[in-house]
This record gives structure tokens, C-alpha cells and sequence, in this order.
């Protein structure tokens, strides 16, 4: 059996905390690092281990065996500099995944730059999901996959009702393929040209996002 994946998580703010939380719950060693010690306190009864460490300090992640892990999250996100920096420290000590929260696009693009295997933006994506659901209730989630695709959640609407996936013609009308419909607690993943939508239906389109626009206007 391979050996259980070990994650570190860099600062215990809101996201930090989060992700060290359920990464736990899953089962998988954390080791959660903060340059504040009550942060650290009050998630040592839920990881792994959590120690008080300034991760700008590279010997002090050095100490800690930082290079061992095999995933670090860095959720720094007012301090700019100490979340560059840290990125940084962590690339040069060869660490093989490194997810690091952005603040702003800017942010975003210097971790990249400097080595980040990938870049969150919390915030950003999550406003992004509040808002299509706002303009259309229809839209139950929105999920970013790329700077050009996206997939999105759609429950069935109006004149969606009762019509198959061949009659909608979503892929020649938009350009968007229907990759499943959920059906209550059911997953349809390969659903079929005369698989006929019902009230309560939900389909999962993948596309680019302006035709995943012109989908979700149509059928608001
Ligand atoms: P949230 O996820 O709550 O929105 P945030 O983006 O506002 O958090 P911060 O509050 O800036 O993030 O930082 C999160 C945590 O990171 C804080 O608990 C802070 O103590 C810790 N932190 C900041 N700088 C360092 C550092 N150099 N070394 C270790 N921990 C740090």
C-alpha cells in the first residue's frame, strides 16, 4: 500500500485552519505552523502536531523537516512578503507540491513566477460562485477550471423539462458538454442523448466561459 501522503499547513487563519481541519479528518498527518502561538494552541488538539515557527525563517523550516513533506499549503494572506517568501524558502528546499493562497491577481502571478505549483484564490473564486448563483438561481455552483473553462451545476429549468439531451442540443447550440446529470442522491456520468430531464434534474456542463454564458442567459 503506498505510505499515507503528509501535509504541512502554513498559517492558521480562516482558510489555513480549514484546510489542516479536513485534510485531519480525512485521516492524513498534518503538521500545522503558525508564527503565533495561541493560533497554534488552539488547533494542536486537531492535527497531527502544530508548532509556533516564522516560516520567512529558513532554518527554522529546515529544523522542522519541511523537505519531507510531501504537500505544503501556505495560507498567509495579509502579509504579502511572508507568503513570497516562504514560497520561496520551500521551492529551495525542494519541497515537490507547494499551494500557496493568493490575495490578488498580482500576488497570484509573482508565486507562480517564483515556483508555486499552484495558486488558490479563495476569495476570488468563491465570490465569483455567490455571484452566478445570484444572477441565476438556476446555477447551484460554478467552478473555475482554467482561465478559459469552467463547469457549472444547472438545475433543469422551465423549458428543460421533459425535453432529452439530444432535442436541447447543447453542444451544437453552445458548444458545452452535458457531463452528468444528478438525480437526487443518483450520478448519471455517461448520460445518453434520449435520457429525458425531469423536475428537480441537475446537469453538470463543462465549456469555455463565454459559451457557458450565452447557455446560463438562455435558459434563466
Ligand atoms: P484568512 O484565511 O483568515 O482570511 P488571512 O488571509 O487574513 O487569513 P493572515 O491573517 O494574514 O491571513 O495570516 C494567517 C495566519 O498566518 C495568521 O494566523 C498569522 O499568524 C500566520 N502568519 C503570518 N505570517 C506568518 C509567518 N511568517 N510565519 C508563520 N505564520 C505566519
Amino acid at each position: 500500500m503506498a505510505a499515507k501522503k503528509q501535509y504541512a499547513v502554513i498559517g492558521m487563519g480562516r482558510f489555513g485552519s480549514s484546510v489542516a481541519k479536513a485534510l485531519s479528518g480525512m485521516g492524513f498527518d498534518v503538521l500545522a505552523i503558525d508564527a503565533d502561538e495561541q493560533r497554534t494552541q488552539e488547533i494542536s488538539s486537531i492535527v497531527t502536531h502544530a508548532v509556533s515557527a516564522d516560516s520567512t525563517d529558513e532554518e527554522a523550516l529546515r529544523a522542522l523537516g519541511i523537505r519531507n513533506f510531501d504537500v505544503v499549503v501556505v495560507a498567509i494572506g495579509e502579509d504579502i512578503q511572508a507568503s513570497i517568501l516562504t514560497t520561496l524558502i520551500l521551492k529551495d528546499l525542494g519541497v515537490p507540491a507547494i499551494l500557496v493562497k493568493a490575495k490578488s491577481e498580482l500576488h497570484g502571478k509573482v508565486l507562480s513566477k517564483i515556483g508555486a505549483d499552484k495558486v488558490i484564490y479563495p476569495e476570488r473564486d468563491m465570490g465569483m460562485r455567490v455571484a452566478h448563483h445570484l444572477a441565476s438561481p438556476n446555477i447551484l455552483d460554478y467552478i473555475e477550471l482554467s482561465p478559459d473553462y469552467s463547469i457549472l451545476d444547472m438545475k433543469v429549468s422551465g423549458p428543460m423539462l421533459g425535453k432529452n439531451l439530444q432535442e436541447l442540443n447543447i453542444r451544437a447550440k453552445y458548444g458545452c458538454n452535458v457531463m452528468a446529470i444528478r438525480r437526487g442522491e443518483e450520478m448519471n456520468i455517461s448520460p445518453r442523448a434520449e435520457d429525458r430531464l425531469v423536475e428537480g434534474d441537475v446537469l453538470v456542463i463543462v465549456g469555455r466561459k463565454d459559451n457557458l454564458t450565452k447557455l446560463e442567459i438562455a435558459y434563466q
